[in-house]
């Protein structure tokens, strides 16, 4: 079942939650573990990251130094293939611009076809560490619009070299990303929403929100889309607060504003331990007056966050 049907025909709040790859070198069974804590609860869908791979400089003495590539957090693709069969559940392998070039993302979806997961999050990725501005791997792309294109192709059966097959396949049907607080490189909200707008006239289905602390923002960015004229759902995204270190953390990593109150009720705290109960209230908070909204879905951000998420779960499904 795909994510779009999942959220429309779910009579409560759907449940799903992002994960990463583990760590190159590292096994599967923590992956497996975590999923195994929030299982019990229903998830809808399970999405999977994607990370670009980044140089790293290796010290070869007398000034000299090797410069290779690598990625840190390989194996999306096998990822999504095993939690979809040991869960028997609607995967969503995220795919990128960044650090990716025309034919290894032809290849991906070669893959991901063979597999039968034709759910993806369609998004440009971060920029390499050393960047300051985005650039693309070879031929590959600007911006997640264009990666749309070449999908939409492969979905018609057309190849990146202008070859052309029968299509005989499910085509992928996929979200994008969108920004209540605005994308960090967007001049202005509005030319944020024009571009959110032109990747939904390209196909997306849905968009999945960057994480957010404050519900009106999420609020105030709906009501903008929908006058904008963009009607297909937008998914909260969401994150319980766990430390201290994440006040400076969280606003400076993913450009959003956190609230004096609960900045405030941090600061009161003795310890981690205190941080993480106070974001899982505020969490829990937040999932309560999104779901009295009415939004279709909850999407949970679990990186370093499943036992609070498993907290938030308990209280609200
Ligand atoms: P785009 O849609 O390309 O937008 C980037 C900027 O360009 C915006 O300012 C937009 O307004 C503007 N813009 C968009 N289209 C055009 C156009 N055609 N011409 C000119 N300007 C345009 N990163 C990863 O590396 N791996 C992940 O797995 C990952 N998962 C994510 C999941 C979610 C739900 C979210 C919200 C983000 C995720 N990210 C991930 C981070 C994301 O890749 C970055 O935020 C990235 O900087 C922007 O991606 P995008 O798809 O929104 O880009």
């Amino acid at each position: 079942m795909k994510v779009i049907d999942h959220i429309q025909s779910n009579e409560k709040t759907a449940f799903s939650f992002e994960i990463l790859p583990p760590l190159k070198g590292t096994g599967i069974e923590k992956l497996y573990k975590d999923i195994d804590i929030l299982h019990e609860f229903n998830p809808k869908y399970i999405n999977i990251t994607t990370h670009r791979s980044e140089y790293v400089y290796k010290d070869l003495g007398s000034g000299l130094f090797q410069r290779t590539k690598l990625r840190r957090r390989p194996g999306t693709v096998a990822v999504a293939a095993a939690i979809q069969n040991k869960y028997n559940i609607t995967v969503v392998p995220h795919i990128l611009c960044s650090g990716f070039s025309r034919e290894e993302t032809e290849y991906v979806l070669l893959d991901l076809q063979f597999l039968g997961i034709t759910d993806l999050l369609v998004l440009r990725g971060d920029k390499a560490k050393h960047e300051s501005v985005f650039t693309p791997e070879g031929d590959g792309y600007h911006h997640a619009t264009e990666l749309q294109e070449q999908i939409n192709n492969f979905n018609k059966g057309i190849f990146v070299d202008g070859s052309e097959m029968k299509v005989t396949n499910t085509p992928f049907s996929y979200g994008v990303a969108c920004y209540p607080e605005k994308h960090e490189e967007s001049p202005n909200m509005d030319s944020d929403i024009y571009w959110l707008k032109k990747k939904i006239e390209n196909g997306a289905e849905y968009a999945v929100t960057q994480l957010f602390y404050d519900n009106q923002k999420y609020f105030d960015f709906v009501e903008r889309a929908k006058e904008a004229g963009i009607h297909v759902p937008i998914i909260p995204g969401i994150k319980p607060f766990k430390k201290l270190s994440q006040l400076s953390m969280i606003p400076k990593t993913f450009k959003v504003d956190l609230p004096e109150e609960l900045v405030k009720e941090t600061l009161r705290c003795k310890n981690d331990a205190e941080v993480q109960k106070v974001g899982i209230e505020w969490c829990v908070m937040q999932c309560r007056e999104l779901m009295a909204h009415g939004v279709p879905s909850i999407h949970f951000y679990s990186i370093g966050a499943v036992d609070s998420i498993k907290e938030v779960a308990k209280e609200i499904y």
